[in-house]
């Protein structure tokens, strides 16, 4: 049974991937001009898996933003309740990716540069990002004519900016001109199923992916000093301070709020939630969640159906307070160990990153991996390093998966005590 498990293959594949690199390949490996047959066996798999993975980023981005902006333009109609949730959902996702930036500035010894805001340092980053650049206007001009293009060249040409510029304002359009009605949104949403299902395939090839990734990654670090040993405690250290921060947000900062804004006992949230939070960890899914947060809503939490029935699907692909923390934790993590020092700009830009990108992923397995790839290429780290996360990926999505759906569930309970009294 535990064979089956997707969670278990792609740990095995891991270990296998580094275990035979250390095993079987020697210094010659690297060198070599042509390289031993079953190693560019290996490199091939390895390149059509992140191929197919980058096949979907564009697509997905794209569809999945219109599809969640379409969402919210439901929301602003319901004045209230769309007010209070979408402040919800915004106020509790900059909490947990302030939650991670903070530890990893101040706490974790990756970065040895704190994010200095002064002037001098701000100017001097800004230098970083663009040598030539004489102000801060050239940096914008740069920043917004990459996002101000047209839709067709930002898809084809993966200009992340410009398909989250684009996506941003035709959803806002199509909400406002569009009839509710019109067949458009069921196409986008029909879109968007496609492209998950393409995913769900993909999502099958991890094992042997991530076996060929770290395979090569093993044979590439391994000089023989000790670095993988040091790559892996690395990883580890990465993974430990995730679970750590997923972990205070969810038992911590998240009941906090409840008590604070819908006046419930967190000892008693906690007890009453944990079935859906049980389902959440062991689906990886916040989608395949919600009807179980629903029935908990209305059989534990006594919550108005009509602010279930609104805040949780919303918030089962809008508000994803564990993938925001994680990717934002994530990409500082990933500039480190590939020596790229984020300047002041660039760890601006993973913030806001993360914060969109949690906004825009889907609340399935691994969702939010297509998010990441969108924050490492607007702050210039290689796509490839996505393959460092994949393999510790499975496990830390159950956690993260459970804290998503833990904040749509407080969110409920908060938006119903205020628009009780509205
Ligand atoms: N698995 C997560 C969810 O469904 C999304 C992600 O972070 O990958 O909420």
């Amino acid at each position: 049974m535990i064979v089956r498990n997707l969670t278990f293959q792609v740990f095995i594949a891991a270990l296998l991937g580094i275990g035979t690199a250390w095993l079987f390949a020697d210094d010659s490996w690297r060198q070599a001009m042509a390289p031993p047959a079953v190693y560019e066996l290996i490199l091939l798999i390895k390149k059509v898996f992140l191929a197919a993975l980058r096949m979907l980023i564009a697509p997905m981005i794209f569809f999945s933003l219109i599809g969640g902006i379409i969402g919210i333009g439901n929301v602003l109609r319901l004045k209230a309740l769309g007010g209070i949730t979408v402040s919800y959902y915004l106020l509790t996702t900059l909490i947990a990716i302030s939650l991670g930036l903070v530890a990893v500035f101040f706490i974790h010894p990756w970065t040895n540069y704190p994010p200095a805001v002064e002037m001098g340092s701000a100017v001097s980053s800004i230098r970083t990002i663009d040598p030539g650049s004489e102000s801060i206007f050239l940096v914008l001009q740069q920043i917004l004519t990459q996002a101000f293009v047209n839709p067709f060249s930002a898809l084809v040409n993966m200009n992340i900016l410009g398909i989250v510029a684009n996506a941003l304002l035709i959803g806002i359009a199509m909400v406002l001109v569009v009839p509710q009605s019109s067949k458009l949104y069921e196409i986008v949403e029909h879109i968007n199923r496609i492209i998950f299902k393409i995913l769900s395939w993909i999502i099958r090839l991890l094992p042997f992916g991530i076996f060929a990734i770290m395979f090569d990654f093993t044979i590439k670090l391994n000089t023989g000093d000790g670095h993988t040993a040091n790559f892996l405690s690395q990883l580890f250290g990465f993974a430990g301070l995730v679970v750590i921060l997923t972990l205070v947000h969810g038992l911590i900062i998240l009941p906090i709020i409840g008590l604070v804004f819908a006046r419930r006992s967190p000892l008693k949230t906690l007890r009453q939630i944990s079935r859906p939070l049980l389902v959440a960890f062991s689906t990886s899914s916040s989608s395949a969640t919600l009807p179980v947060s629903m029935q908990t809503c209305d059989e534990e939490l006594g919550i108005h159906p009509s602010v279930s029935s609104f805040v949780l699907p919303l918030g089962a692909t809008m508000n994803m307070d564990g993938t925001a923390l994680f990717e934002a934790v994530a990409a500082i993590f990933l500039a480190y160990l590939y020596g790229i020092e984020l300047s002041n700009i660039a760890v601006i830009t993973v913030f806001l990153m993360a914060m969109i990108s949690s906004i825009g992923a889907p609340g399935m397995p691994t969702a939010s991996m297509s998010g990441m790839q969108m924050v490492l290429i607007a702050v210039g780290i290689p796509l490839e390093a996505i393959a460092i996360l994949l393999v510790i990926e499975r496990p830390l999505d159950t956690l993260r998966t459970a804290v998503n759906v833990e904040g749509d569930l407080i969110g409920a309970m908060v938006v119903d005590h205020y628009t009780r009294r509205v």
